[in-house]
């Protein structure tokens, strides 16, 4: 099977009734860019730029982010990069940050939190960002937003590295995309004005479904206790979708349920046109939506998400559907 995936990388991925699907890839190390033009990925969806502070001894230092940064792109050879910011906190321990004890990390200090109240640490990273990304694109998003407010401040310090780097005579990227993750559902009431801030959203389903559940995603004791292919957290989804329908923002979706064929089909079926996922689920993904009805399953899909009586799991409806089809 591996063989036969391997003949789909330069298929394009679209439906059988005519979608074009953004496939991209997630990365986080030197050792995961192979696999950009391995998998025929559209891209890197989601660039987690802690890991390389999670495997480092010490903090890394401004010069070696923006050599990271430089490294990664070249070796994307013009293909899109998203990277996040520092999620730091929570599941993702880096040792030599002393953060307090917390009883609860995932609700804790982290991310961009973490970076907001530290903008000496999150300056450097952007100052790296931005140098490594002269003269192209620079893609980036920040990572559990909760206010909307957060972004602008997020958009204030960049804004302050900018004039400080022209002022300097350095060359800046020619295009700057500046996008949110949607992990916390505080999110999901701030929809329009979210849509309006930035130049894109990506949906973090891992996160999202632990807070939207109350579930530890690291606990599986509770974690399958929910179906993420349940009715609250697909019409978190479709709600999603629409929102940024309305406002023409891209949104794209990169947390763990992109990488099985089954939830991709279901993102498709709620509207998403772009998702990113493990390289290695590139193949299997995309050989789903070759022969996917993209409309017809979103119909009958639809259907089940509006019906407020039926007891029916809806991925039963989907399983059914990905047999028929
Ligand atoms: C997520 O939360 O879905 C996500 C993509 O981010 P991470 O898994 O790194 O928290
Ligand atoms: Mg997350």
């Amino acid at each position: 099977r591996q063989e036969q995936f391997r003949a789909l990388r330069d298929v394009e991925p679209i439906t059988k009734d005519g979608h074009r699907i953004r496939l991209q890839m997630n990365a986080g190390l030197l050792v995961d860019l192979p696999q950009l033009a391995d998998s025929g990925a559209d891209g890197i969806g989601l660039f987690r730029t802690e890991l390389q502070f999670m495997i480092a001894s010490t903090m890394p230092k401004s010069e070696e982010q923006e050599a990271f940064y430089r490294n990664v792109l070249r070796q994307a050879a013009g293909m899109p990069v998203t990277f996040r910011t520092l999620d730091i906190g929570g599941d993702k321990v880096v040792s030599y940050f002393r953060a307090q004890e917390e009883e609860n990390p995932a609700l804790g200090w982290r991310a961009i939190r973490l970076s907001l109240d530290r903008p000496g640490l999150l300056r450097t990273q952007l100052r790296a960002l931005l140098k490594a990304s002269a003269g192209a694109e620079l893609r980036m998003m920040l990572p559990m937003v909760t206010e909307v407010q957060e972004i602008r401040a997020v958009r204030e310090l960049m804004q302050k590295e900018v004039q400080h780097l022209s002022k300097f005579g350095h060359h800046l990227p020619k295009k700057l995309q500046f996008g949110a993750m949607l992990e916390v559902p505080a999110l999901m009431w701030q929809l329009d004005e979210l849509m309006d801030e930035v130049d894109f959203v990506s949906v973090g389903s891992n996160d999202l479904f632990q807070f939207s559940m109350a579930v530890d995603r690291g606990n599986a004791r509770v974690s399958d206790r929910f179906d993420i292919l349940g009715r609250p957290f697909l019409r978190i989804l479709r709600d999603i979708v629409r929102a940024g329908d309305r406002h023409k923002t891209p949104v794209t979706l990169c947390g763990e349920m992109a990488s099985k064929p089954l939830s991709a089909m279901a993102l498709i079926g709620v509207g998403f046109r772009s998702i990113s996922m493990s390289p290695t689920s590139i193949g299997p993904v995309k050989a789903m939506l070759l022969g996917l009805e993209a409309e017809k399953l979103s119909v009958e899909l639809n259907a089940a998400l509006d019906d407020h009586h039926s007891l029916v799991p809806v991925r039963e409806l989907l399983v059914r559907f990905a047999a028929d089809n």
